[in-house]
């Protein structure tokens, strides 16, 4: 990908900078993707797909979307398919070739054999519960299990019936032959395969045998030639085994790929981690997987967060050996700037109170000159109605302000943005006592660009004509999670309760008729909106928040 800045500063980086002065892997780049498809991605998923591509591009090498579907309890095509269209818009000019470490079942199979052939694994009929009892703590050794001497051909032939279905699930188990005393509990005779009789969505009902993580990943790795396998921090303690792995395997143990270990992302205010927003999608307390407060990448994009944005976001905080949380400040940084200079301004009132004004003649309407975005007036101009009824934010006036409010009160004037000025003289309420209508008087001299300026107001206001304008739905969402005191253990209850809410009456410019689903626009002083639906769907347009103009929401 071209635009991708260059990661040549990160310690990755550096480790292939040095392999290539080596020359152990001939000057290649060989990186992957390895998602579990049981879930979608998130946040965390965009930050290793970014740098495991732009690593491989930025150094002329490839870079592989492997799925990682060794468990298929857990798995789904339509994780899949989600997942494809994640990477997809996030890396447009990915190849869209997908690998599958299914494909490689039998030469996991083989490699299980070549071990046992070599004294190096055994089955073990130990339950899982034993196996824990036996495997001792981080403080004391573990102990052999009493079938750990078996016979290389005693294994074989077990193993070879576990592969036939010959045992129940959970019965029987094929362990690494390593040291029961290792300091690093990974390497105390892991288990390498396991009977399990589940369909799986790649290979059906062939296999009743499934190789654990820690056995398959490598030699996946090796298989496709990977050269740097990038991985989070978790993997460090999983590194010796690894190792251990491809280099008892006389077909992978010259030029075996290396794993190198980064930070997991964690962003403020967000829960993280596949299963637990499964969990959030499960007990529907968010609108499903893209639900735009969801950290998934289908939620951002639903949100209308450019991937421009995100790719930024990703390069921008770079890549660390150390766990850290970013603020979400930064997300929301990066993609105000994408849009600062592409996002066509608009006026629309969220809340509106209809403002008359009195000496504005009736039936008349104007058109008022405004630019598209004055940050880049390559977008020209855009032109608004003006007319004698408009609608105002109800929270722009009050009938008793407090000090420093400069917005509409009776006998104030205040500026309408591309307009005139105007002035509140009466205020009408209902039987409640509610103020339903402000009456105002324009000033004909005041208007925008006309020079004007014998006096000045301090408060500028947004409006939209009366008799040109559109309903519209407007959903501004905020963080998912109240405040940063929450973890795995209490995040439903600390769910931000406030994180949508639907504003259903909102006038929106006229002129939005001929907008389409996906358009983006600054909605002066309320943020940045996608159209999530049209109009034609519904009877009105629905557009979400993608974030707001200022930092923090809550003002
Ligand atoms: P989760 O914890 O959300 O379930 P996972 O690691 O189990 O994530 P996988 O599908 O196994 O999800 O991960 C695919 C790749 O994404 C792995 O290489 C993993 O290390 C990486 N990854 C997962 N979460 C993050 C994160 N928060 N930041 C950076 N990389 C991540
Ligand atoms: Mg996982």
């Amino acid at each position: 990908m071209s635009e991708m800045k260059s990661e040549s500063s990160n310690f990755i980086q550096k480790i292939i900078d040095n392999d290539n002065k080596v020359g152990i892997y001939d000057n290649r780049v060989h990186t992957r993707f390895p998602p579990e498809p049981n879930g979608y991605l998130h946040i965390g998923h965009a930050k290793s797909i970014c740098l495991n591509y732009s690593l491989a591009v930025n150094n002329k090498g490839t870079f592989n979307l492997r799925f990682d579907d060794t468990n298929p309890v857990k798995e789904d095509d339509k994780y899949i398919r989600a997942i494809v269209e994640d990477i997809k818009w996030l890396c447009p000019e990915w190849s869209g070739e997908m690998f599958y470490a299914s494909n490689y079942f039998d030469t996991m199979y083989e490699s299980a054999e070549e071990l046992i052939e070599k004294g190096l694994a055994y089955v073990d009929d130990l339950t899982a519960d034993e196996m824990r009892e036996y495997r001792g703590t981080l403080t004391e050794p573990g102990k052999e299990s009493p079938f750990r001497e078996r016979s290389v051909e005693e294994n074989i032939e077990i193993f070879r019936n576990m592969k036939k279905g010959e045992y129940e699930d959970g019965k029987k188990a094929l362990r690494a032959k390593i040291d029961m005393a290792s300091p690093n509990l990974n390497m105390r005779d892991p288990v390498i395969y396991r009977m399990l009789r589940a369909h799986h969505h790649n290979t059906g009902d062939k296999w009743c045998i499934y190789p654990m993580y820690d056995f398959a990943h490598p030699i996946q790795d090796a298989i496709e030639g990977i050269t740097h396998s990038v991985c989070t921090l978790e993997f460090e303690d999983h590194r010796p085994l690894y190792d251990w792995v491809l280099a008892n395997l006389d077909k992978f143990k010259v030029q075996s790929p290396k794993q190198i270990e980064f930070a997991k992302l964690f962003l403020t205010k967000t829960m993280m981690g596949k299963r637990y927003l499964k969990q959030l999608v499960d007990e529907d307390l968010v609108d499903g997987w893209d639900d735009p407060r969801m950290p998934t990448i289908s939620g951002y994009r639903k949100r209308g967060y450019t991937s421009e944005s995100i790719r930024k976001f990703c390069d921008d905080i770079g890549v660390s050996k150390s766990q850290s949380v970013v603020d979400i400040a930064m997300l929301e940084h990066s993609i105000r700037e994408d849009l600062r200079m592409k996002a066509p301004r608009t006026m629309a009132v969220l809340d509106p109170l209809k403002l008359v004004i009195t000496n504005y003649p009736e039936g008349k309407v104007e058109y008022l000159d405004a630019d598209m975005n004055p940050e880049n007036p390559e977008m020209g101009k855009r032109s608004i109605p003006f007319s004698r009824e408009i609608y105002v934010e109800r929270e722009d006036f009050m009938e008793v302000p407090p000090k420093k409010f400069f917005r509409l009160f009776p006998g104030n004037e205040v500026r309408l943005r591309h307009a005139y000025f105007v002035k509140c003289n009466e205020v009408i309420k209902d039987e409640n006592g509610e103020v339903i209508e402000l009456r105002c008087t324009y000033d004909p001299k005041t208007k925008s660009g006309s020079g004007f300026n014998e006096r000045k107001v301090k408060g500028t206001l947004h409006w939209v004509s009366a008799d040109y304008t559109l309903d519209a739905e407007v959903r501004l969402y905020d963080y998912m999670m109240e405040d940063e005191d929450f973890d795995k253990t209490n995040f439903l209850e600390k769910l931000n309760p406030m994180s949508k809410v639907t504003l259903e009456n909102c006038k929106i410019e006229a002129n939005m008729s001929e907008a389409s689903i996906g358009d983006r626009f600054q909605f002066l002083r309320h943020g940045y909106f996608i159209i999530d639906k049209n109009a034609e769907e519904g009877n009105k347009l629905v557009f979400n928040r993608i974030v707001s103009l200022k930092s923090s929401w809550k003002k």
